[in-house]
C-alpha cells in the first residue's frame, strides 16, 4: 500500500506541526520585493528576512509546503528536464524552519523520525545514506553517533570551490543572502539504476537520490561575497515532494508518481504521441506545470525578464508537442487536468483557470506562425549529418521565428549537435549596434510583436535573448 502525494504533503506538514510549527501557506512564485531573485527558488525565500532578523513572526518555527520553480539564475534545473528523473522546472518543496529555535540537533533527529519512524514514513534506513559539509564534525557525530548512520554510508563534502563533482554541502541561495552548511539525505533506489553515491565521479545519475536538504543557516552573503554572521544559527530544510513521493509509491522516477503518470497521459492525449514514454512527453508535463503556475502567479509570457522565462518555457512545450506530430494547438488544454489534480492544495489554478489557458493559447498562436518554418530553416541548416549550427542560423532563428536561443540549442541536443554560441552572440551584438545607430524610437515601442506576426521586433529579441545569455553565464 502506498501513499499519494496528497498524502505525504500533508503527514510532512502534520508532523512537524506536532513538533510545535506554524503551518505557513506558500508564498507567490514571484518573490516580494526581492530583485535578487527570479523565481521563488526554496521554501526559505518567503523567510529571508526573518533569517535575517530584519523581520519578527509570532513563531520560531515553521512547515511550509512551497511552490518552486527553479529556471533560472543559481538554481536553473531547465536543462535536466527531460534527461534526468528527479529534475522539474516546478516542484513542491517541504520545509521545516527554525528562525534560532533549534539547530543542528533537532533538525537532524526530525528528519529521520519522519523517515524512519513506522508512524510517518517508516523508509528502511539500510536505504538511507547522509553527506555532512566536509569540516562539519558535529553534524557528522550526530548522525553517526546519536542516530547511528553506519561510517559506510557518510560521506562529506566540501563546498565544491574547485572540486571535480557537482556535489555542493554549502546551500546558498543565490549569490548573496543567507547561507550555510547543509548536510543531504540520499535514497538508493538499487543498483538496477545508472549511478553512484554522492561525491563520486557517477554521481550524476538517478541512483542515489538526494532527498532532503538540511541547511543550518548561520550567515548572510553580501555582494562582495563576505560571510557576515547571522544574529542567531537557525534552520531551513526542503524535500522535494515528487522525490519522496516515487520512494514511497516504489517507482524509481519522478515522473511515474501518480500526478505525473495522470499528467503524461493527459499530454499523450492532446499530443497524441504514439509512445507514452516519450521524453518529450514528461518534457510537456513538467512545463505545464510551472507555466501554469508562473502565470497564475501573474509572470505572462513577455519578450523580457520574468515574462521571457516563462515564454521560453511554453515554446520549448509547444515545439516538444511539434515533434510529436501535434501541430495544431495542445497545451492550454492541459491546464483542467492541472487544475483537477492540484487544485485542492493551490485554488489558485482552479480560480485562474481560464485566464491561464486564454495566455497558454495565445503564446500557441503566436509561436505557431513562426514554428513550422523556423523548424524547416534548422532542419535545412543542419542537413547532411552537421555537428554544430553555425551561429548566423540561430541567430535569424531567434531574430525572424523567435526561437529563443536555448530552445534552438534545445533541438540541437536531441541530436548530438552543438550551437555556435559565439557566432550567435557576434550576430546579436552586431543587430544590436545596428539597432542602436537607427534611433532609439525603437526602444520605446514596447514589448509587443510588431506587424503582423510573422517577424519578432528585432532589437526587443535581441534585448530578450541577452537576458537569457546573462541568465546562461549566471548573473
Ligand atoms: P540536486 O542536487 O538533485 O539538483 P539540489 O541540491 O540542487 O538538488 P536543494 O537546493 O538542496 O536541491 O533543494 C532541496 C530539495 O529539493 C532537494 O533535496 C530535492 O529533494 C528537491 N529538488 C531540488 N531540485 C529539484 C528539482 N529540480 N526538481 C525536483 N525536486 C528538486
Ligand atoms: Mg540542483
Ligand atoms: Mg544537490
Ligand atoms: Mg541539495
Amino acid at each position: 500500500q502506498t501513499m499519494t502525494s496528497a498524502e505525504i504533503r500533508q503527514k510532512f506538514l502534520d508532523f512537524f506541526a506536532s513538533k510545535g510549527h506554524q503551518i505557513v501557506a506558500s508564498s507567490s512564485l514571484i518573490p516580494a520585493n526581492d530583485p535578487t531573485l527570479l523565481f521563488t527558488n526554496a521554501g526559505m525565500n518567503q523567510f529571508k528576512d526573518v533569517f535575517l532578523g530584519f523581520d519578527k513572526r509570532p513563531y520560531t518555527r515553521a512547515t511550509t509546503a512551497q511552490k518552486v520553480v527553479r529556471a533560472g539564475g543559481k538554481h536553473n534545473d531547465l536543462e535536466n528536464v527531460g534527461y534526468t528523473a528527479r529534475h522539474h522546472t516546478f516542484f513542491e518543496m517541504l520545509g521545516n524552519f527554525s528562525f534560532g529555535d533549534y539547530f543542528k540537533e533537532d533538525a537532524i533527529k526530525y528528519a529521520w523520525e519522519f523517515l524512519t519512524s513506522p508512524q510517518w514514513l517508516g523508509l528502511p534506513s539500510e536505504k538511507l545514506s547522509v553527506t555532512v559539509y566536509a569540516e562539519d564534525d558535529e553534524a557528522y557525530d550526530l548522525w553517526h553517533k546519536t542516530i547511528g548512520v553506519p561510517a559506510e554510508r557518510m560521506i562529506r563534502i566540501g563546498d565544491n570551490k574547485g572540486a571535480k563533482y557537482a556535489s555542493d554541502n554549502f546551500w546558498t541561495m543565490g549569490d548573496t543572502g543567507p547561507c550555510g552548511p547543509c548536510t543531504e539525505i540520499f535514497y538508493d533506489h538499487g543498483a538496477h539504476i545508472p549511478g553512484g553515491p554522492p561525491g563520486s565521479p557517477d554521481e550524476d545519475g538517478d541512483r542515489f537520490i538526494e532527498i532532503w536538504n538540511n541547511v543550518f543557516m548561520q550567515f548572510n552573503r553580501d555582494e562582495a561575497g563576505v560571510l557576515h554572521k547571522l544574529p542567531k544559527p537557525s534552520v531551513d530544510t526542503g524535500m522535494g515532494l515528487e522525490r519522496i513521493a516515487a520512494v514511497m509509491q516504489h517507482v524509481n522516477s519522478n515522473y511515474d508518481i501518480d500526478l505525473f503518470k495522470q499528467l503524461i497521459a493527459d499530454a499523450q492525449r492532446v499530443t497524441g504521441a504514439a509512445d507514452i514514454n516519450s521524453p518529450s512527453l514528461k518534457v510537456i508535463a513538467d512545463h505545464i506545470r510551472s507555466s501554469a503556475f508562473l502565470i497564475a502567479d501573474g509572470a505572462l509570457p513577455a519578450n523580457d525578464g520574468r515574462g521571457y522565462v516563462v515564454r521560453r518555457i511554453v515554446r520549448r512545450a509547444i515545439r516538444h508537442g511539434y515533434k510529436l506530430g501535434q501541430k495544431g494547438f495542445f497545451f492550454h488544454q492541459l491546464v483542467a487536468k492541472l487544475a483537477e489534480l492540484m487544485g485542492d492544495a493551490y485554488p489558485e489554478l482552479r480560480q485562474r483557470q481560464s485566464a491561464i489557458e486564454d495566455a497558454l493559447r495565445l503564446e500557441e498562436e503566436i509561436f505557431g506562425r513562426t514554428l513550422e518554418n523556423g523548424m524547416a530553416l534548422l532542419e535545412s541548416a543542419l542537413a547532411g549529418d552537421k555537428k554544430e549550427l553555425d551561429g548566423a542560423t540561430a541567430f535569424k532563428l531567434a531574430d525572424t521565428f523567435g526561437f529563443p536561443i536555448d530552445l534552438t540549442a534545445d533541438v540541437c541536443r536531441e541530436r548530438n549537435v552543438t550551437v555556435d554560441m559565439a557566432g550567435f552572440e557576434a550576430a546579436l551584438e552586431a543587430q544590436r549596434t545596428q539597432s542602436k545607430a537607427a534611433g532609439t524610437f525603437k526602444m520605446a515601442a514596447g514589448l509587443a510583436y510588431e506587424g503582423e506576426g510573422t517577424c519578432f521586433h528585432g532589437y526587443q529579441q535581441a534585448n530578450a535573448d541577452a537576458t537569457v545569455l546573462a541568465l546562461y553565464r549566471g548573473n
